[in-house]
Order: C-alpha cells, then sequence, then structure tokens
C-alpha cells in the first residue's frame, strides 16, 4: 500500500484523543516526574506560522522522548490570549477581542492536533479566562501587601486623537499606527511598579545554578546589569537641591564639565529656565517614542536646560542638559559627563562645543584637551586633578571616594540597570489591576474574596481607554468604608500572565486556590523549558521573578523556574531572508503538512540545522524527506521478518547509543542523519522484529504518526507513544564491522568513479576484477554481493598473489591496504 499520510495522521490523532494517551497522572506509579515546556503561544489570528511549528515540535520531540525513556511526563499546553493584536482588531474591525481571541484558540488547536504535538488537553488554559486572571490579581494582592508593588509616575506615548496611551509597537516612526499625521506626544502618568529590583542580585546569583545556554545568561546579567562605582551628590539648580549621581568613574570626577538629566526625567521642567524654556519644549516634542530600543539607535541630542550643577570636589559650575540618551530611572536621572574619557560624552560635546578635560593621561603617549580625537577610556595616572594628581586611576578613585565620604559629599556603591517593572497599560485586552480608588480611603485593594476583578463586556473601542467607558463597571464601592470609589482602569502587562503559568498547569482546576504547592512542588521547576529566541530577556526575566517572590511568601519551595533551558534558532525564508508576506517568501506550515505530512514537516524542520541555529527553508530537503518517509512506510509495511546477525546487531546498538546522545542534547540534525543511514543499511535486508521496533521507537518523536501506524501492523496493540525507549547494549557494538563497511563503501565509490570514466570513452562494462591484498581478500568475498549490488557489475575478488588475468604488479595503481587494484571489461 501506499504511504496515505493524510489518513494515517487523522487515524492517531483522534485515537490518541479517544484514548487520552497524553492525559498525565500527579500519581506517578513510581515513575520519575519530567516537566517539559514549550513557552505558550499568542493565539494570533493568522494562525501556526514556521518558526511555531519549529519550536513547538521540539518540545514535543523532547516529551516524547522523556516519555520512552520512562519518565512522567507533565506536556501542557495554553494561550497567552490577551495582547494587543486582539485589540487592535477591535479597534479596527470592530471585532470584539474575546471573539477574536476565541476563534484563532479555536483554530489553533485545529492546527496543533494536526501537527501531531502530545500535549496533555485537559490541563488547557488561556490567559484571558477570568478563573486564570483572578490568580493574577491575587498575586498583585500578594505583592502590595509586601510592598512589592507601588505607584509613581512614568512616561508614555500618548496620541490625542486616539486620546490613549499608545504602546511602543503602536508608534510607528513617531506617529500614531492609526494616524499618521499626528505626532506621538509623551506624558507623564501614576503607574503601577513591580519592585523587581529588590530581586536584583538574586536574580543575579541565581543563574549560577541553572543549566542555561551562556548567551541567555550572558543577556539576563546584561539586563541586570550591576556595576560598581560611586554616587556622587552634586548641588543641582538655583535650589541648590542635592543629587546623587551615580558614575562608574569617580577617577574622572575632575574631568566633568557638564550634566545630563533625562528628557524623560518627572523633575526636568523644574530644572528649566525662563530663558530655555521654549527650546526645551522643543526638543521633548521631536522625542518619537518612550521605547528604549529606539533610544539607543537614535543619535545623541540634547539641549541646555539654563541650570547649573556644582562639583563637589572641583566646586567647579557645569551647564545641565537635556538628553535622549539619558534613562529616567538610571541612578537618579541625571549623570555627570565626562567628555575626555566617555565616548558618549565626547560625542555630545563636541555636538555642541562643550569643553573636553583630559584628567587621565594614557602611560605611553601624550594627549591633551585640544589634540584628543576620541575618548580616552583605558586605565592611565591622573593629571590636572588637584591634589589627586599623579595616581593610579584605580588608586585615584580609592582616594576620591574616601574624599567624598569625609565631605558628606557621596559614597560607594552598587548600581543594577535594571529596573523596577512598569505593570499599568492603559488598554482594555488585560487583567483589571484589582484596586479602587476612594474619595475617603485612597487607593484600597480589592478583597481576596472578590476576585476576579473581571472584564466588562460592553465597552466603546477607538477613543481613549475602553475601560473609561464602562460607567456601570467603573463606579463601585470602597471595600474599606462601603463609600463611593472609582475602578483602577489600568490593566497589567501581559508578561505578567506568562510569568507563573508554568506553575497553574500543575493544578490547572484549583478554584479555591492558586494551586496546590505540593502539585507545584511535585512537578516544578520545569525540567526542560523550549521557547524562541525573542524571550530570552524579558520574559525570562519575569518568570524568574515571580519564581523567586512566590517563594519568598511560601508558595513553592523552589526559586528558579527552569532548570533547563533551549532557544531555538529560526526558520528563514528559502532566499535566507526573514520570512513575511511583503517578501512572498512565507511557507505555511499547514500547506506543507496538507501536502507532504505532519511527519514529514517535523523531520524537515530538525534536519535543516542544528536546532539551535537559524536556518533557511529548503523544499528539496521537504521532498527528500518526504521519499524517505514513503521507503519507510513500504519497508516496514511488507515486512517479513528475519532472524538478526552480529552485524545488524551492532548497527542498531550503535545507533541508539548515538541517537539517544543527540535527542538528549537537542543534536537532531545529526539524529535524523544517523536515523536516514540506518534504514539504508536495513532497508535491502531482513530484520527481526525487535531490530525494527527499535528503528520505530527512534523515529518516533520525530515521525509520531507514521511510527504509530507501522508499530501497530507489526500486531502490537499498545500505543508506540507509551512504550519503551531502546537501550544500547555497548557489548554489542563491533567496530571491526564498521571498519570493513567503510573499507567497501570507499573501494565502491572508487569503481563508480572508474565506471564514469570509462563510460565517457564510449565503454560500457560489466565485469570487475579486484585485487587485493592477501589479508583483506575475505573482506571482499564477504561483500561480494553488495558490491555488485551497487555497481551492477559481476565481481571477482583476487589476492595479488593469485594468478588472474590480469597483472596488477604492471599497473600504476598497485593493491595496497584499503585499496584495491580494479579492472573493468
Ligand atoms: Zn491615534
Ligand atoms: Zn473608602
Amino acid at each position: 500500500m501506499a504511504y496515505n499520510f493524510g489518513k494515517i495522521e487523522g487515524k492517531w490523532q483522534k485515537e490518541w484523543e479517544k484514548k487520552k494517551v497524553f492525559m498525565t497522572k500527579d500519581n506517578a506509579n513510581g515513575k520519575k516526574k519530567f516537566y517539559c515546556l514549550d513557552m505558550f503561544p499568542y493565539p494570533s489570528g493568522e494562525g501556526l506560522h514556521m518558526g511555531h511549528a519549529f519550536v513547538f515540535s521540539l518540545g514535543d520531540i523532547f516529551a516524547r522522548f522523556k516519555r520512552l525513556q520512562g519518565f512522567n511526563v507533565l506536556y501542557p499546553i495554553g494561550y497567552d490570549s490577551f495582547g494587543l493584536p486582539a485589540e487592535n482588531a477591535a479597534i479596527k474591525n470592530k471585532e470584539h477581542p474575546k471573539s477574536y481571541t476565541d476563534r484563532a484558540i479555536k483554530n489553533f488547536a485545529l492546527q496543533q492536533k494536526a501537527m501531531g504535538w502530545s500535549y496533555d488537553w485537559s490541563r488547557v488554559l488561556r490567559t484571558s479566562d477570568p478563573e486564570y486572571y483572578r490568580w493574577d490579581q491575587w498575586i498583585f494582592l500578594q505583592m502590595l501587601k509586601n510592598g512589592m508593588a507601588y505607584r509613581k509616575k512614568a512616561p508614555v506615548n500618548y496620541c490625542k486623537k486616539c486620546d490613549t496611551v499608545l504602546a511602543n509597537e503602536q508608534v510607528v516612526d513617531g506617529k500614531c499606527w492609526r494616524h499618521e499625521d499626528t505626532n506621538v506626544e509623551i506624558k507623564h502618568l501614576e503607574q503601577w511598579f513591580f519592585k523587581i529590583t529588590s530581586y536584583a542580585e538574586e536574580l543575579l546569583s541565581g543563574l549560577e545554578k541553572i543549566d542555561w545556554p551562556e548567551n541567555a545568561k550572558k543577556l539576563q546579567r546584561n539586563w541586570i546589569g550591576k556595576s560598581y562605582g560611586a554616587e556622587i551628590l552634586f548641588e543641582v539648580g538655583e535650589r541648590k537641591e542635592k543629587w546623587p549621581i551615580f558614575t562608574t568613574r569617580p577617577d574622572t570626577i575632575y574631568g566633568v564639565t557638564f550634566m545630563v538629566v533625562s528628557a524623560q526625567h518627572p523633575k526636568l521642567m523644574e530644572l528649566v529656565t525662563q530663558k530655555q524654556k521654549k527650546e526645551v519644549e522643543a526638543f521633548l516634542k521631536k522625542l518619537k517614542s518612550t521605547s528604549e530600543k529606539e533610544l539607543g539607535g537614535m543619535e545623541k541630542e540634547g539641549v541646555f536646560t539654563g541650570s547649573y550643577a556644582t562639583n563637589p570636589v572641583t566646586k567647579e559650575k557645569v551647564p545641565i542638559y537635556s538628553g535622549n540618551f539619558v534613562l529616567s530611572d538610571y541612578g537618579s536621572g541625571m549623570v555627570m559627563a565626562v567628555p575626555g574619557h566617555d565616548q558618549r560624552d565626547y560625542e555630545f560635546a563636541k555636538k555642541y562645543d562643550l569643553p573636553i578635560k583630559v584628567v587621565i593621561k594614557p602611560k605611553d603617549y601624550e594627549v591633551d584637551d585640544k589634540t584628543i580625537t576620541e575618548a580616552y577610556t583605558e586605565e592611565g595616572i591622573t593629571i590636572n586633578s588637584g591634589k589627586f594628581n599623579d595616581l593610579k586611576n584605580k588608586e585615584a578613585a580609592e582616594k576620591i571616594i574616601d574624599h567624598l565620604i569625609k565631605n558628606n559629599a557621596g559614597k560607594k556603591t552598587v548600581q543594577y540597570k535594571l529596573r523596577d517593572w512598569l505593570i499599568s497599560r492603559q488598554r482594555y485586552w488585560g487583567t483589571p489591576i484589582p484596586v479602587v480608588y476612594c474619595e475617603k480611603c485612597g487607593i484600597v485593594p480589592i478583597l481576596e474574596s472578590d476576585l476576579p476583578v473581571k472584564l466588562p463586556e460592553k465597552v466603546g473601542f477607538g477613543k481613549g481607554n475602553p475601560l473609561l467607558t464602562a460607567k456601570l463597571w467603573l463606579e463601585t464601592k470602597c471595600p474599606k468604608c462601603k463609600g463611593k470609589a472609582r475602578r483602577e482602569t489600568d490593566t497589567m502587562d501581559t508578561f505578567v500572565n506568562s510569568s507563573w503559568y508554568y506553575l497553574r498547569y500543575t493544578d490547572p482546576k484549583n478554584t479555591k486556590k492558586i494551586f496546590e504547592s505540593k502539585k507545584a512542588d511535585y512537578w516544578a521547576p520545569i525540567d526542560q523549558y523550549v521557547g524562541g529566541p525573542e524571550h530570552i530577556t524579558a520574559h525570562l526575566m519575569y518568570i524568574r521573578f515571580y519564581t523567586k517572590f512566590l517563594n519568598k511568601i511560601g508558595l513553592i519551595s523552589f526559586d528558579e523556574p527552569a532548570l533547563k533551558y533551549f532557544t531555538q534558532g529560526i526558520v528563514h525564508g528559502a532566499d535566507g531572508e526573514k520570512m513575511s508576506k511583503s517578501r512572498g517568501n512565507v511557507v505555511e506550515p499547514l500547506v506543507t503538512v496538507k501536502k507532504y505530512g505532519a511527519d514529514t514537516l517535523r523531520i524537515t524542520l530538525v534536519s535543516l540545522a542544528s536546532p539551535d541555529n537559524s536556518t533557511s527553508w529548503d523544499e528539496k530537503i521537504v521532498m527528500g524527506n518526504f521519499k524517505l518517509l514513503n521507503q519507510i512506510y513500504e519497508y516496514f509495511d511488507n515486512i517479513k521478518f528475519g532472524k538478526k546477525d552480529a552485524r545488524l546487531d551492532s548497527h542498531i546498538n550503535k545507533a541508539v547509543k548515538e541517537i539517544t546522545f543527540d535527542v538528549e542534547n537537542f543534536k537532531h540534525n545529526l539524529a535524523a542523519i544517523k536515523i536516514r543511514k540506518l534504514f539504508q543499511y536495513i532497508s535491502n535486508k531482513k530484520i527481526d522484529k525487535k531490530s525494527a521496533e527499535a528503528f520505530l521507537l527512534m523515529l518516533h518523536p520525530y515521525c509520531p504518526f507514521i511510527t504509530e501506524e507501522l508499530w501497530h501492523n507489526f500486531g502490537n496493540k499498545n500505543f508506540i507513544s507509551l512504550e519503551k525507549w531502546p537501550v544500547a547494549d555497548e557489548s554489542k557494538i563491533n567496530i571491526e564491522f564498521e571498519k570493513e563497511e567503510e573499507l567497501i563503501n570507499r573501494v565502491i565509490e572508487d569503481i563508480t568513479n572508474v565506471k564514469k570514466i570509462i563510460a565517457d570513452k564510449g565503454k560500457e562494462p560489466d565485469k570487475l576484477y579486484l585485487y587485493v591484498i592477501p589479508n583483506e581478500k575475505e573482506v571482499y568475498v564477504t561483500n561480494l554481493s553488495e558490491i555488485e549490488k551497487r555497481t551492477g557489475l559481476k565481481t571477482k575478488v583476487f589476492s595479488v598473489s593469485d594468478k588472474g588475468k590480469h597483472d596488477p604488479e604492471k599497473k600504476s595503481s598497485k593493491a595496497k591496504p584499503n585499496r584495491p587494484s580494479i579492472f573493468l571489461e
């Protein structure tokens, strides 16, 4: 029978679902637990894309592998279903986010099942369900209780035509995404923050105990950005207010020629003098967005505020500029600029014609204020530094800090780049923040027993925050005094939803508690987490932060969410570019599934490249794999079992040993090659049932449908999905066999080449004479049929000492070990 993948895949999808094959039991029956998790998807209206197909296949391969290895595997799925696209769709197409999301999820689930991903569907969750976000709100209340949630002013992007706050993604070139003619303004609003900074040190040290790729750890460290330095008190402005200014270079204090305050600093306007007001306002209007990414890539620009700051060591007065490259909540939002020794400050000084002062001299050459062409950032000896001259700069730093401490003008300190997490969003499709504003009592949290605060369904989209249009919802009673109160209309950043979902999977239907600690402690932490490169920073930082917080309040006994983590590479279009509609290089996974089957797509995705590298789509590889699966199907479908011999046994055991290692280490491209080779070896032989089953088991994580079908064709009643992964018996691996095969393969290759040369001369030989050294003769004789089959030549083997028809001694290519003389007739 031909390989009817459509029928086979449909059949096993249904069968697995009907028999609840992948439903996990908390009761392990003595098995060790294994928690395998893919980062859950945002269910967009477009359905699965190739990136999804790839990353979730990686997770599924691992989950299936661990199941076969005898672990009690938890492999759940859910939907990160709050978010901007649904809200944008509501504004543009007038479809309610809930119906948009429901539709998208339905479509997603069908596609996920078509891919053969072995989720425990009984645990599925969606973050936009009140029964889920109720616990987001509950955690918020715990944060509040523990002093971890607070409000302060922070900048937002604002469109006056939409009358609402825009996400950074909704700002396009400084304009509103809906109003191309409207410049986005920056406003300062009171917003909610989580105090993630109080965990900075733990987030840093925790990296030491988890087995993550070095690159992921490095990005986490950079984001936390710990640096050692000093906090120096500068007197600022007319009122001589003392601002603590953080610097990693106190040794350059004599080189400070100006200060830069963040353009988004809430107190900026207090520093701006009447004379400079217009100029500063014009500058602020030009700022395009609050997005840090954009700030980082922008040209450094600034404007004089009119105010000055006094250097506490030199007593010099220097001008204060406002700049677009200083973050408002790094340190105090103001930095001391040392253009002689900081390249960014140097460029700024050049641009605005500010003085440059060299205070550290290189050891082997001279620079001074006039000849300097770029900042000198290396070590050296202090100059122009008053009583701190002629010191190694590190020594000077210590002495200057001592001096500051003695004069109450500063201290040694540690600074982190990590800033508190702004969780407020002025949008509808997210978790409502569970507090009210009471005229008498101020901010009052909702009672835990009154959770969830559900999103009102009837709201208006397109003008202002939709929640402000739900009048009945908005007006409520104060939980404390029962007087009139107004609900908070900010919703939470959707990263909140994904910061603890892995714990809810361990007890997804609990209506009394966020989860049973016993269950969370049994399953979590995640043993293998798999996800996209775009989540290495934010998501992984927040999920680690939540884990540490939930650990601190006694809910769980561990404080890192994932012991191992794997990031996949990106699948580009066939042209090597990012897949995008405008480039026309998008390949839809479901189109490939329809054409060749999910099994073909799955094995193709993992054979394109090493899974952590990026790769390009290649239709030829798809077709090659499709052909392979056809051959596999045909071979096993018609199989008549034989007996195993030592050679086959050696092959199988070697493959088991190596493929097990490859799967465990995400080297799927290598495993795929070995599976193909093993098939080539067995495909023209009769093999025993045990060996055939071992082959199918190793293929199973990659191609679950075809292997399930063939497994049952062998007469097996149980599911291959729940079988046992083969274990290698290393005593059966014989290296001599392998050397022999290598030898034969090489000789066959030589013969084929000779044949080609002769064919070019118009000759068509059908006989082959091989002259080999005497002690290799047996090898060739044993493999005679293999040689004949693959070369298509009637073959005779002679030892060079035999009296044959030919005289190999006369030939230029004499027979030597591994190199027989070849004669064709
Ligand atoms: Zn707008
Ligand atoms: Zn009240």
